[in-house]
């Protein structure tokens, strides 16, 4: 080997694996970060076009993040990129969703809400009815999946209008599959703990401010999404900056036990099978990736190799198009839209990316990003990349009133993002029971505690807690 042992080897640099790693680096350890591909940031990455006068942006993964901890904002300055940051546009606090083949303006107000034709009346008064409906006993209870959850207590057309999209937009999902504990856990406990959503919402309130002001965290819907001037590749760069063992095209192929105690990690780099050593070890990849990693670790391998092979990924396409500004009717006044699965829709959604964020694109031209695919329609993302670029110019056409596109971009994610499907807390114990029996072993990532980017720099952070915590117990 040529270099020196790590402390720690953590595998796959994804927005997890690196925040991890540079947590660690700062507590002192040496931190080596193996990575397959051939650059650092997993699905993360912003790509420019020149146009007349400069460069439009655009994002082949996460468009922004949500400021939910504050935990961001101390990542970004130790980073010193806190000053590159910046936030959406008050311009863009509009959400829209599709219904009867037109945009519809998501209401913000009780006043917007009575009137707005997003929901019928019948929909707007079975959610009065919500508080009214008797819990559900927990206790003994089969898990319940978010779709018969939010059609119990909220309705069928919120659930179609208003959940379902939402959840197309966050995990590519499907409401019936995905299992309300694991995806949304607070609404679950609103509902055992206070008897429903509205009383949970007013009566949980004074306990979640209380708890938020102790870990110094937002609510989601108060939280400003953000992004950088260079888009969110300038995290990434930030991260790869700060880690002086960042070894990319160093595909991991095994994770052993060493004689002394600590892990032997065999790669492939550029043909050729090396070995590092470390004390610690994190996987931080995709579950389907740290299934074989783990399935040679005896018995409790075993059983966390199938439970993460039961995760689902399912396909998503971005596609970025630019448009000059006269060419499109619609004001863009606003974050975006998200298309309801009963509609039918060649979309999940798209972003008004030029409107969510200063400096996008030149004066003149906007840039429109969509999401193909997904559980609903994963055909559609595998289908060749003109196929896909011509619906979503089509459906940009149909519904924003845009002319002929000045440029379009396709990136395909074959195995996009993780399901949190009923049985996934489950498979999360297997994994618990793996870490128990091999300690300095420790596995992260968007598969687990939350698929956003917050909850990614989160997670990151606090794996390197549980590996300082273990290193510190194994002295
Ligand atoms: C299209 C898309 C849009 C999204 N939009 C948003 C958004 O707008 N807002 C938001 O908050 N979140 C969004 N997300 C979610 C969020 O971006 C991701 O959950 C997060 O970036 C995942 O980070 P990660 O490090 O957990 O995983 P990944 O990014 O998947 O990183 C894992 C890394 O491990 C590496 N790896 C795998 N196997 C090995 C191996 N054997 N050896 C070495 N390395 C390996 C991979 O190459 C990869 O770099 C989006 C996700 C996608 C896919």
């Amino acid at each position: 080997m040529e270099r020196e042992d790590a402390d720690v080897i953590v595998v796959g640099a994804g927005l997890t694996g690196l925040t991890a790693a540079f947590q660690l680096t700062l507590r002192g350890l040496t931190v080596e970060v193996l990575e397959s591909h051939l650059h650092a940031g997993g699905v993360i990455g912003t790509h420019r076009h020149a146009v007349e006068g400069g460069d439009a942006l655009y994002e082949v993964g996460p468009n922004s993040g949500m400021d939910t901890t504050p935990l961001i904002n101390s990542l970004l300055g130790d980073l010193g990129i806190r000053d590159q940051r910046i936030d959406a546009q008050a311009a863009a606090a509009k959400r829209y969703v599709l219904r009867g083949g037109q945009l519809r303006a998501v209401p913000s107000s009780l006043f917007g809400f009575i009137r707005t034709p997003l929901f019928s009346a019948g929909a707007k008064l079975r959610l009065l009815r919500e508080p009214f409906i008797a819990a559900r006993k927990y206790a003994g209870a089969p898990e319940e999946s978010v779709g018969s959850f939010v059609r119990r207590r909220l309705g069928p057309e919120v659930l179609d209008y208003a959940v379902e999209p939402f959840v197309g937009g966050v995990y590519a999902g499907d409401a019936d599959l995905l299992s309300l504990p694991a995806a949304f856990p607070r609404l679950a406990e609103w509902e055992r703990d206070y008897g429903g959503l509205v009383r949970g919402a007013i009566f949980g309130a004074r306990q979640r401010r209380r708890e938020a002001a102790l870990k110094g965290e937002r609510a989601k819907t108060a939280a400003p999404s953000f992004n950088f001037k260079g888009g969110m590749q300038t995290l990434i760069d930030a991260l790869a900056r700060h880690l002086p063992r960042l070894v990319c095209s160093a595909r991991v192929l095994s994770v052993q036990r060493d004689t002394g105690g600590g892990f032997a990690v065999e790669i492939e780099r550029r043909g050729e099978r090396l070995v590092r050593r470390a004390r610690a070890v994190v996987l931080a990849v995709p579950a389907f990736e740290a299934a074989p990693l783990v399935a040679p670790l005896g018995q409790a391998g075993e059983y966390a190799a199938r439970a993460l092979e039961g995760i689902h990924y399912p396909p998503v396409a971005t596609v970025s198009v630019l448009y000059h500004r006269k060419d499109v009717s619609h004001p863009l006044d606003g974050f975006g839209f998200l298309a309801p699965k009963v509609e039918d829709p060649p979309v999940l959604g798209t972003l008004f990316v030029s409107s969510m964020f200063a400096q996008r694109a030149p004066a003149g031209v906007v840039v429109l990003t969509s999401f193909v695919g997904g559980r609903r329609n994963a055909q559609a993302a595998l289908a060749p990349d003109e196929h896909i670029a011509a619906d979503v110019v089509r459906s940009n056409a149909h519904l924003l009133g845009t002319g002929a596109p000045m440029f379009s971009a396709v990136r395909r994610w074959p195995r996009a993002i993780p399901q949190y499907d009923l049985g996934h807390l489950q498979r999360l114990a297997a994994v618990v029971a793996l870490e128990t029996q091999a300690p300095g072993l420790t596995l992260c990532g968007n598969w687990r505690g939350g698929v956003s980017v917050a909850d990614c720099i989160k997670a990151g952070h606090e794996q390197a807690d549980l590996v300082m915590a273990r290193l510190a117990s194994a002295r």
